[in-house]
């Protein structure tokens, strides 16, 4: 009898801590070593199938890129105390609904730095080398030497326009590779020796390769467009791993396709997925958003984002 008794008792605590654990929602994929220990500091609900149930009691959400956090999500949860993004870049959250609200908005800045930086440089050279054109002609039986003729990157002028986490070690490996380096960033900078600051004209003019590593904001949309497109040196290379709307995609198209940009390499797109018209270009490389798709960065991101998570709940 008392045994009944004393299980019942148990059944209630355990029903008062669950009822106590903070509700957490994860509504994008993460790794499954992550998610477990992000198990560790709630109820966790991953992927839910009923997202309007399972935001009517979330108190933290956690998303990457994919997701959406609009206000009219939002609004689904009015528990919401984080919202917490698994990566860099808080364009997909609208981070002015949240303040509204009271709503507390992290991320993970350094975690996939070195990762989005070393994709960069494998850009850089894989568009200078034909590293992906000549695969792809190998693979569809085309031994076509005699117009892959490269160029080296030990010499030429490399223009990081952003040079904040991700753009300062673009440059600094760069820079081990032996280029010059030239950034434009309005202050405060990240003055490391490596880099020569120059307003946004002169990197333009200077440049043999460009690469972009500014957040999205309203100055930076359209960066890259007809009018600075036109003021860059014939045959320079572009290369974009920010986001996708820092380039006017149309004027990028145009530009390949005249020759005047010698080839560009994007990871990031205006809409993702991206099937859009620069496809059919054979001087534009592409990678579906991997910047930060490396085991290390990925661990680094789960990381933090526990370490944050576990300080503030
Ligand atoms: P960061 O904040 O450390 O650096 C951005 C720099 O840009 C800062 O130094 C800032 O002063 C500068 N800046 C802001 N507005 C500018 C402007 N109008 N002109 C010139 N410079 C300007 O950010 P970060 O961690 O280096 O990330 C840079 C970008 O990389 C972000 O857009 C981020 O979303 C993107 N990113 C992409 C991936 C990917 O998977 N491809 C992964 C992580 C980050």
């Amino acid at each position: 009898m008392w045994q009944g008794f004393g299980l019942s008792t148990q059944v209630k605590k355990i029903c008062r801590v669950v009822i106590l654990m903070t509700q957490i929602v994860i509504l994008d994929e993460m790794e499954n070593e992550v998610v477990e220990k992000i198990k560790r500091l709630g109820s966790v609900v991953y992927l839910p199938a009923n997202l309007k149930e399972a935001l009517s009691s979330a108190e933290v959400l956690i998303v990457r890129s994919r997701t959406k956090v609009t206000s009219e999500l939002l609004a689904l949860a009015p528990n919401l105390r984080i919202v917490a993004r698994a990566g860099v870049g808080l364009d997909n959250i609208d981070t002015k609904a949240c303040e509204k609200r009271g709503i507390r908005v992290i991320n993970t800045p350094g975690a996939s730095a070195n990762a989005v930086a070393e994709l960069t440089i494998g850009h850089i050279l894989s568009a200078m080398r034909f590293i992906a054109k000549a695969h792809h002609q190998m693979k569809n039986k085309i031994w076509d030497k005699k117009n892959l003729t490269g160029q080296e990157l030990e010499g030429k002028t490399l223009g990081v326009i952003g040079y904040g986490r991700i753009g300062s070690l673009v440059g600094k490996k760069a820079s081990a590779l032996g280029m010059a380096v030239v950034a434009y960033n309005p202050p405060p900078r990240r003055e490391d020796g490596i880099a020569r600051f120059v307003e946004l004209d002169e990197l333009l003019r200077e440049s043999d390769v460009i690469t972009l590593h500014v957040p999205s904001t309203p100055e930076t949309k359209k960066l890259i467009n007809e009018k600075t497109i036109a003021k860059m040196k014939k045959g320079v290379f572009i290369i974009n791993t920010a986001r996708g709307d820092v380039i006017d995609e149309e004027a990028l198209y145009n530009a390949c396709k005249s020759g005047k940009i010698a080839a560009a390499a994007l990871d990031v797109y205006e809409k993702e997925p991206y099937a859009g018209k620069l496809l059919e270009l054979e001087n534009v490389f592409f990678t579906p958003h991997l910047g930060a798709a490396t085991k290390e960065a990925q661990a680094r991101i789960g990381e933090e984002l526990v370490n944050y998570l576990r300080a503030l709940i």
